[in-house]
């Protein structure tokens, strides 16, 4: 049995637990990526370490605001796993995924919708994020 403390109000679906058996890589600062220890081994994971990092670091300077608590984001493997065989598309293309999952520690989660009709809001924000922070990450 786990016991949590209380948290503030939000929205039930950024409430997420899960229970694995996968390795995580190094920390920096407050991140650190799991998966299954192969991924884990090989650093394909590097660039979602630290492409994590620098995002949530832009993220908060342009909204002035630390995002402490928030900090389960998850992705499918294709998004995430680069190694140096991978084209610039793919790169791009997880830097994207990154940025929009980051996003909605703001835009969907931090501030919500009140209804589900209002859902496409929370994903408009976060996509418009995505590209923004992104042309401001260097890869
Ligand atoms: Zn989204």
């Amino acid at each position: 049995m786990d016991t949590f403390k209380e948290t503030i109000i939000l929205p039930i679906y950024a409430v997420a637990f899960m229970v694995l058996d996968y390795k995580h890589t190094h920390k920096i600062e407050r991140h650190r990526v799991f998966a299954k220890p192969d991924a884990i081994d090989d650093g394909k994971l590097d660039f979602a370490l630290s492409t994590g990092v620098e995002v949530l670091k832009v993220l908060e300077e342009y909204t002035d605001e630390a995002m402490e608590n928030w900090g389960l984001v998850t992705y499918s493997e294709d998004n995430l796993f680069i190694s140096n065989k991978t084209f610039r598309y793919g790169i791009e293309a997880s830097l994207l995924f990154i940025a929009h999952e980051f996003a909605h520690q703001w835009f969907g989660n931090l501030v919500t919708f009140k209804e589900w009709k209002y859902t496409w809001l929370k994903e408009g924000f976060a996509t418009f994020f995505q590209y923004y922070i992104a042309s401001l990450v260097s890869t």
